[in-house]
């Protein structure tokens, strides 16, 4: 089988099992309790806060661990929330777990506002710029599409930020750059970040919130006070500590050139069947879309996965809803979004793989249009 569906989930590393197994099953101890074991796992999580901020590049602040980003994006944003005029900005290329707490916040009679996205995937700067001002309590916006790849700015928008809304406090949602794509927070002044670990070969239901400063959080969950209050409940040590395997195993920039590069020979090898058309924001490499000129997107996925390949249908959480929101606000056409299928790959493929992938692809397509015709 070619797992074609990365950024949906990845499959965990065998050393984060062990991991796992040794947290679970040896040192299973409550790191809220007050015996000598508990304390060591309690300081085990410490050092992995630690080592997560030294890999975002976080000169101040701490972690939050979650049960995974839907709960970091839903404390990052209910959490920062205040009374009085505060306005909130989202883009509307948010991933559903932000999108829809910004809807309802809407429908709660909240000031929430919805910057564009422009033909490229990205935010539009102009548009965002004028949903801004000194009301501005929040910036909430996703780093890498999960739809599409594209990738935010961030950098710019923090200027923008700093200029236009200098109160707002800026919270991206880096789940598909996060140990993807090298950046540092630091450098782009973000003051909260959503990360995933089953997205880079972590356990899934765990992921972190950074923050910069605790005291821009409220808690939204009431309980017996762990990491700092925010989020009650005992620890998932076994995946907190199978998640700083993950992060110990993995080389950012590296795995990013060879990404750079499977994606470059698969999308060659499509390049051999001019129906399938490749669509390409030239943004992560580890995220792509395709159009299957005149079959349906869902047809060929079905199709792919009984002869081997297993790609996306857009973000696996909306997937089983019709359409594509988010390559709609592109400006791509309702044929070609229901032709689509959303292809995301893992930096431990090999060239052969992909080739194969895309060779498999092409006679699928093929076969499948010869019965359709
Ligand atoms: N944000 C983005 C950008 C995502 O791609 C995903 C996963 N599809 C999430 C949030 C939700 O992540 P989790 O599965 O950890 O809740």
């Amino acid at each position: 089988m070619i797992f074609l569906d990365n950024a949906g989930t990845t499959k965990m590393f065998e050393e984060c099992v062990k991991t796992y197994s040794f947290y679970a099953c040896q040192e299973y101890f409550n790191p809220s309790a007050v015996t000598r074991k508990s304390t060591q796992v309690f300081s085990a999580l410490n050092e992995t806060r630690n080592y997560i901020l030294k890999k975002l590049g976080a000169c101040e602040g701490t972690i939050i661990f979650t049960g995974g980003a839907t709960e970091s994006n839903n404390l990052a944003i209910k959490g920062s929330m205040r009374g009085g005029d505060n306005e909130y900005v989202f883009s509307s290329g948010e991933h559903p777990s932000v999108l829809n707490v910004a809807k309802n916040l809407a429908q709660q009679g909240k000031n929430v506002h919805f910057a564009k996205l422009g033909k490229d995937g990205r935010v539009d700067l102009e548009d965002l710029k004028s949903k801004l001002n000194e009301k501005t309590r929040l910036i909430s916006i996703i780093f890498v599409s999960n739809e599409t790849g594209a990738v935010n700015d961030i950098k710019k928008i923090s200027a923008i930020r700093d200029k236009f809304a200098p109160r707002a406090l800026l919270h991206i949602d880096a789940v598909q750059a996060f140990m993807k794509i090298p950046f540092q927070v630091e450098d782009l002044k973000i003051d909260m970040l959503t990360f995933s670990a089953h997205k880079f070969h972590g356990p899934k239901g765990v992921g972190g919130l950074y923050v910069r400063k605790l005291s821009i959080l409220k808690n939204i969950v009431d309980g017996g006070g762990q990491e700092y209050g925010l989020r009650s409940g005992t620890e998932n040590v076994p995946a907190i500590m199978a998640l700083k395997t993950a992060l110990e195993k993995i080389d950012v920039k590296k795995n990013f050139e060879n990404v750079t590069k499977l994606k470059e020979k698969f999308n060659q090898t499509l390049l051999e069947e001019s129906g399938i058309e490749v669509l390409d924001f030239k943004g992560s490499p580890y995220i792509e879309s395709l159009i299957f000129k005149g079959v349906k997107g869902e047809t060929i996925l079905h199709a792919l996965e009984e002869n081997g390949v297993i790609v996306g249908l857009g973000s696996a959480c909306s997937s089983k809803k019709q359409g594509n929101r988010v390559l709609e606000e592109i400006g791509i056409k309702k044929e070609d979004i229901v032709s689509s299928c959303r292809v995301s790959f893992n930096a431990y493929m090999t060239e052969e793989e992909v080739v194969r992938a895309g060779e498999i692809i092409i006679e699928v397509y093929n076969d499948i249009k010869k019965r359709v015709s």
